[in-house]
């Protein structure tokens, strides 16, 4: 399958009170697979929406999204997790670790329930293994710092080898070392071929070390900028 997504037209309208807010309003895009992307823009102006709609977390008020030539927004909620468990990856600012789990149990979460092909405890040691946290795997989350929870989120994230890594400012909670840390293991799983990153950030920093760079306002993109490569 082509694992290019194509948005068209994707709005999402919040009603309450009488009020209607467009988080996002006719959003066309469209990402090439294993592309590096980054998503900046001001608090409030649609990022997360955006992401967790491509994520098929959430379902758009209107508009498409495919995923190559499979059309998300036609399939039904069962569908759609087995769509999700498949192709996408989710990292999120709060990490979102179960805390009575260890790190090994949590990276084999996504899997508790699915049939899979292969055996479930050595694939989550290998995905903990590549996040450099294999001798932490029986830690809680309350016994790791920071850093090293958001690799085993990551690890997490990886553990079904989705064709897409999702990620909504996943350094948002960490000192600038740390995150520069977690971005460079996004950039080498990325690099390596294993996935493509949508990563949203508040780092111009970070945003614009991404292949593609896009910039949201009030719900839309101003600007989509391509890293020149040298
Ligand atoms: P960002 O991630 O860029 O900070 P969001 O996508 O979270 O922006 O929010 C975009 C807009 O949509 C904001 O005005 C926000 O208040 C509104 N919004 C987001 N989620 C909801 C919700 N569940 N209910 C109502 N309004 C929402
Ligand atoms: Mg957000």
């Amino acid at each position: 399958m082509n694992n290019k997504i194509t948005c068209r037209k994707l709005t999402k309208v919040f009603k309450g009170d009488g009020i209607e807010t467009y988080a996002i309003k006719e959003v066309n895009l469209s990402f090439q697979e294993q592309d590096f992307i980054s998503i900046i823009g001001p608090s409030g102006s649609g990022k997360s929406t955006l992401l967790s709609i491509i994520g098929t977390l959430d379902i758009p008020s209107s508009g498409e999204i495919l995923y190559g030539d499979q059309q998300i927004h036609k399939m039904n909620n069962k569908e759609m997790a087995d769509f999700r468990f498949d192709n996408i990856g989710f990292i999120f600012q709060q990490f979102n670790l179960i805390p009575t789990m260890t790190a090994l149990e949590n990276v084999m979460s996504p899997l508790f329930g699915r049939k899979v092909s292969y055996n479930k405890k050595e694939r989550a040691i290998q995905v903990l293994e590549q996040v450099g946290l294999k001798e932490k795997m029986n830690f809680l989350p309350s016994q790791l710092s920071g850093g090293q929870q958001q690799r085993v989120a990551i690890a997490r994230a990886l553990v079904h080898q989705p064709k897409w890594l999702l990620a909504d400012e996943p350094t948002g909670n960490l000192d600038t070392e740390t995150g520069e840390m977690v971005y460079e293991l996004l950039a080498s799983l990325n690099k390596s071929k294993q996935c493509g990153v949508i990563l949203v950030t508040h780092d111009p920093n970070l945003a614009d070390r991404a292949n593609t760079k896009l910039e949201m306002r009030d719900g839309e993109i101003v600007s989509v900028s391509q890293r020149q490569l040298v």
